[in-house]
């Protein structure tokens, strides 16, 4: 079996190993210092300045999206949304639950975030901007640098979820200004589930975290950043997450960001090639490195997919609703060779000559 979905992905042998593995106990200084190396390979990967921190979260990605929303956001903020797609959506049913006011740039389909959109929002009272710089339900990656310069302009907190899209496609934490990202194991990162990463800058732990109430126990980054002055969180964390994390980190930071970008990069344009060669195409909008979606004209996705799977194993993303007949996504993230792209547009192309 092979995955060829954006997470869990295809894991590499190191984590799996990792995995196999007794537990350490971690209230000691041996587990400290793997929390101090993650954090600081982390923060020098992303360009992250020195009075920035990192929050661990033993949770899924969703939790750090949440935890975000009420550590640095009350109801006297009003937050502008980009909402193209499911995740999108995930931030504003996170911002009603928690009566945080917002506005949205709501996307149709196979529509492009430009500058447009932006200019027509009002801006009247707007104190931050939400965004999931790569769209996994869509596959767009939303243009970092003009919501960086927006916010710049407009005096807005950036706060950005990366998770599919941190090592797949560039990312400069200090570069674009960006108040808070967040990053959740099971994507890119190619480890399991369950842990959640939130980086802060020093200006929103100073003017935001430290002020506002959370009103939350287990999320509050206070308490989290507190902890971490010691290489410590303030409960159980997903311990061996952490080992496998900072056996990834230690990896990442040995090749460098820019190569890690481009790997992804090439296999992604590999097979975005490959896809035309067999006549299926993908969407015209900004794609992310992270992933592919195919787009079926014969309304079969959902078919092909399931041949995918009980015939040769291989595991793409399924898109829901009305969209299950119309596309499926496949991922470049985690454990992927050029080899696989062949693998797999073989296996499509075969299926789609049976029928
Ligand atoms: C996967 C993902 C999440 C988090 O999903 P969880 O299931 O909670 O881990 C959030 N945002 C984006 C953009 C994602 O791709």
């Amino acid at each position: 079996m092979k995955l060829f979905t954006v997470g869990p992905v295809e894991m590499f042998d190191d984590q799996m190993n990792i995995g196999g593995q007794q537990v350490p106990y971690f209230r000691n200084d041996e587990f400290s210092k793997v929390v101090f190396d993650c954090k600081n390979n982390l923060k020098k990967l992303i360009n992250a300045g020195e009075k920035d921190d990192v929050i661990f979260l033993t949770a899924s990605g969703t939790a750090a999206m949440e935890a975000t929303v009420i550590n640095c956001f009350t109801p006297e903020d009003k937050v502008l949304i980009i909402n193209g797609g499911t995740f999108g959506q995930r931030f504003v049913d996170i911002c009603q639950i928690h009566r945080i006011p917002f506005v949205e740039i709501k996307l149709c389909e196979n529509e492009t975030l430009t500058q447009r959109h932006l200019d027509n929002i009002d801006k009247n009272g707007l104190t931050g901007l939400l965004v999931n710089i790569h769209e996994t339900s869509t596959g767009q990656l939303y243009n970092i640098e003009m919501l960086s310069q927006y916010c710049d302009k407009n005096g807005l907190i950036f706060v950005v979820d990366a998770i599919s899209s941190m090592f797949a496609d560039s990312f400069d934490f200090s570069k674009y200004n960006v108040d808070a990202v967040i990053v959740s194991s099971q994507k890119a990162l190619a480890l399991a589930p369950g842990l959640a990463i939130v980086v802060v800058s020093q200006q929103m732990i100073e003017k935001r975290i430290n002020v506002i109430d959370s009103h939350s126990m287990y999320l509050d980054f206070k308490e989290h950043l507190k902890n971490g002055l010691r290489g410590q969180t303030p409960f159980t964390p997903a311990v061996r997450l952490i080992y496998e994390l900072q056996n990834r980190l230690q990896y990442l930071s040995s090749i460098g960001m820019e190569q890690q970008v481009k790997n992804t990069e090439t296999i992604a344009l590999d097979f975005r090639n490959k896809l035309t060669n067999i006549g299926l195409k993908y969407p015209c909008y900004p794609l992310s490195n992270a992933e592919t979606v195919v787009l079926f004209p014969q309304l079969n996705a959902d078919v092909v997919g399931n041949h995918l799977k009980d015939d040769y194993g291989y595991i793409i993303n399924p898109n829901g609703g009305d969209k299950a007949k119309k596309m499926f996504r496949v991922a470049h993230i985690g454990n992927h060779t050029l080899e696989d792209n062949d693998l797999l547009i073989d296996a499509i192309k075969e299926i789609m000559n049976n029928k």
